[in-house]
């Protein structure tokens, strides 16, 4: 019997732990998909490919073509597009498929949350007077805050925000996780920033800004999840092993 193929959809760090945990397991055959929206990914342990496939249709010949035993949904808790697709592709097919998806952040005592279902909601949210805004929700969407150009952001991304938002004071910076708390409190503080715009990712790697929001009694826009639902989900790489191995026979 030949290996066991798998189609990992990733861009998360869960994604990449997964994948380091499968890379030396001799009766696996497992590729990677990312979207192609970071300039410059960090590699990964297993062969990669990129791109759309090209809906749920090309997801379908994806499947077919190269003969995927198990598809595992480890994308991003907002990537929802994808999600759909592969629970649809899946089901046409018959391919058994789990989703890989971290618990979102539960609100602790001192957080001041103002929980919203989208970005929109979160523009609204920040109201008609003029704030100092932290906006760390990823570059794709942040173009959207142009809507409320009365306020003076302070925008995170990865890669840059292209074209720039249409507002009169916005700042930039390029960083990706993991993030320390002590950085991000001093980074609030130097920056004078009296909101938060965040998306509920939950993980360990972005949580500092929610931590230091806590400890500097700064209000945070948080976007919460909208994922669709109908497939199994497991929260962490250890599940999903253990899943692997009930879903795949022995090779
Ligand atoms: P999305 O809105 O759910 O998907 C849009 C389209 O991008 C999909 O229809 C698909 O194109 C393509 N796509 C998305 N993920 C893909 C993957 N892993 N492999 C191949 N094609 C993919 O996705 P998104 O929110 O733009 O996220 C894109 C990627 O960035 C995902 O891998 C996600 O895990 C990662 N990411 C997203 C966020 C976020 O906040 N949304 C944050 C961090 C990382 P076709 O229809 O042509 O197949």
């Amino acid at each position: 019997m030949g290996k066991h193929r798998i189609l990992i959809l990733g861009g998360t760090t869960e994604a990449r732990q997964l994948a380091e945990r499968l890379a030396p397991c001799a009766d696996i055959d497992a590729t990677i998909s990312l979207a192609g929206r970071t300039v410059d990914p960090k590699p990964l342990p297993l062969p990669t490919r990129m791109g759309g496939f090209g809906g749920v249709d090309g997801l379908i010949d994806y499947l077919t073509n190269e003969k995927i035993d198990l598809l595992i949904d480890a994308t991003h808790p907002f990537a929802n597009q994808i999600s759909a697709h592969a629970a649809q592709a899946a089901k046409r097919t018959a391919t058994p498929v789990f989703a890989l998806c971290r618990p979102g952040w539960e609100r602790k005592e001192g957080d001041r949350w103002i929980s919203v279902a989208d970005i929109a909601s979160a523009v609204d949210a920040l109201g008609l007077l003029g704030r100092r805004v932290f906006l760390a929700i990823g570059r794709q969407e942040a173009g959207q805050f142009s809507a409320a150009p009365q306020h003076a952001y302070l925008v995170r991304s990865i890669d840059p925000v292209v074209p720039p938002l249409d507002v009169a004071d916005c700042r930039y910076i390029l960083a990706s996780g993991p993030f320390d708390v002590a950085d991000e409190i001093r980074l609030l503080a130097d920056n004078k920033i009296e909101v938060i715009v965040a998306k509920n990712s939950g993980g360990d790697a972005t949580y500092a800004k929610i931590a230091a929001a806590r400890a500097l009694d700064i209000q945070v826009v948080m976007i919460e999840r909208a994922k669709p639902a109908g497939i199994e989900s497991v929260g962490t790489v250890e599940a999903a092993l253990q899943l692997i191995d009930q879903m795949l026979p022995p090779a």
